[in-house]
């Protein structure tokens, strides 16, 4: 299948979407399921599934090592992954893209990794503020270690970045800007591009989390001119335990191993040990091969959808729960950016998160509630936690009226 922009104009058929994701054709409580939980983990299509059992029923067998036809064939799928996803967001090179367990492996490999080298005493780190806590913790890990600060970059009302505060911040002591491409929690879609500037006008980097944006919009890694940029699988129609860092080779190729043992050395001696070129330096051990052949079928699965179609479906969906949620005395739905990927937090002033997603289970309607792993953003919201519905490309109008009717249900519940 060809991963070029294909034409993406239209409506998604959605009956015949729907039809490729078993997991969605069940009843939750006496009620058909209406999975609006997108952005905590999408479901899987039948592609997807058919890729890695294929890998497991016939050509299972350890990758790189084996001169046997099943390795061989092994290794191939695995590499053919890796071409697959760096194609689909334009890395001019395959080894360019490391395999990590997902965007959490990819953040703390870049932080600890490209920290050590590069950090020290009187530097800054800034991080937004809307920043999952996979894109804080692990800067405030190195900076412990290095006696650099992490920063944070203050966030709108509207949870936008502050690109005035930042503009105005950004000097020579400031050497990485980490920001998400799509925010989790309220579905704000961040100008990386811009942010790419500030941080290159001072020679800091960027390091973008794309966790929400892969599935929502289209990731190009030159046209951002993002350093690094993590991405995960499983909030992109893939299996769960797989993801890629993408860095750039200059800055990967100076970078010292983040983990180490087997598969990640050109030769060993205990006396001189050194490492293979990339990616191999950044994947020791077994890699998780059949998770790599599952996340690039559904690259592919979505490129065959169209992620702008997909991107404007959402978008649909979004804005008719959100106008039909406004209306509803007590909701108070959080952040109004100007760009918005499919992704709607709100709160009810008769019910905790907790007990709305309680009652929303009850009518067969998955949403997430809690703080989305966004804490610092939380505090700044003044808000412990939120219910987040957050849509994918087989998500339909019925979906929408069952999280509305059952938000109908929570008010007269509690109220
Ligand atoms: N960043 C963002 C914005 C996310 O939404 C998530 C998942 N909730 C992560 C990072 C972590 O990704 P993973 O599950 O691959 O570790």
């Amino acid at each position: 299948m060809s991963l070029s922009n294909r034409m993406e104009t239209g409506t998604i058929d959605l009956t015949q979407t729907r039809e490729e994701f078993p997991a969605l054709h069940q009843q939750v409580a006496g009620h058909p399921l209406a999975y609006l939980d997108n952005a905590a983990t999408t479901q899987r299509p039948k592609v997807v599934l058919a890729a890695i059992m294929r890998f497991y029923e016939r050509d299972n067998a350890n990758v790189h090592r084996g001169v046997h036809t099943l390795s061989q064939r092994a290794t191939d799928s695995f590499e053919a992954a890796r071409s697959t996803i760096a194609r689909w967001i334009n890395s001019s090179t395959d080894e360019q893209v490391v395999f990590t367990k997902g965007c959490t492996e990819a953040l703390n490999l870049v932080a600890a990794s490209w920290g050590r080298a590069n950090l020290k005493e009187g530097d800054v780190v800034l991080v937004s503020t809307m920043e999952h806590h996979s894109n804080i913790v692990p800067w405030q890990l190195i900076a412990e270690q290095t006696g650099a600060k992490v920063e944070p970059i203050p966030v709108t009302d509207e949870v936008e970045l502050d690109l005035d505060w930042l503009s105005n911040r950004i000097d020579g002591t400031v050497k990485a800007v980490c920001v998400k491409a799509v925010c989790n929690a309220t579905g704000t879609i961040n100008p990386v591009k811009e942010v790419a500037r500030l941080a290159h006008s001072v020679g800091a980097i960027i390091v973008v989390d794309a966790a929400q944006a892969l599935a929502h919009t289209k990731v190009d890694v030159q046209d951002w001119d993002a350093d690094f940029v993590s991405m995960t699988a499983h909030k992109v129609y893939g299996p769960m335990g797989i993801g890629v860092l993408y860095g750039k080779r200059a800055l990967l190729e100076k970078m010292p191993p983040y983990q180490s043992g087997g598969g990640m050395i050109r030769s060993v001696t205990f006396e001189a040990t050194t490492f293979a070129e990339l990616p191999d330096k950044f994947e020791p051990g077994t890699p998780n091969v059949g998770g790599a052949i599952g996340f690039a079928a559904a690259i592919e699965f979505l490129a065959g959808v169209g992620v702008e179609r997909v991107a404007k479906h959402e978008e649909q969906l979004t804005e008719l729960a959100e106008r039909q949620l406004e209306e509803i005395p007590g909701v108070t739905i959080h952040g109004r950016a100007e760009n918005k990927a499919g992704i709607l937090s709100f709160t009810m002033d008769c019910a905790h998160p907790h007990d709305i997603g309680t009652v929303l289970d009850h009518y067969g309607v998955a949403v997430r509630t809690g703080h989305h792993c966004c804490q610092p953003l939380m505090k700044r919201l003044g808000i412990p936690a939120t219910a987040r519905a957050s849509f994918a490309m087989y998500n339909n109008q019925s979906d929408v009226q069952a999280l509305v009717d059952a938000v109908h249900k929570v008010r007269e519940t509690f109220a």
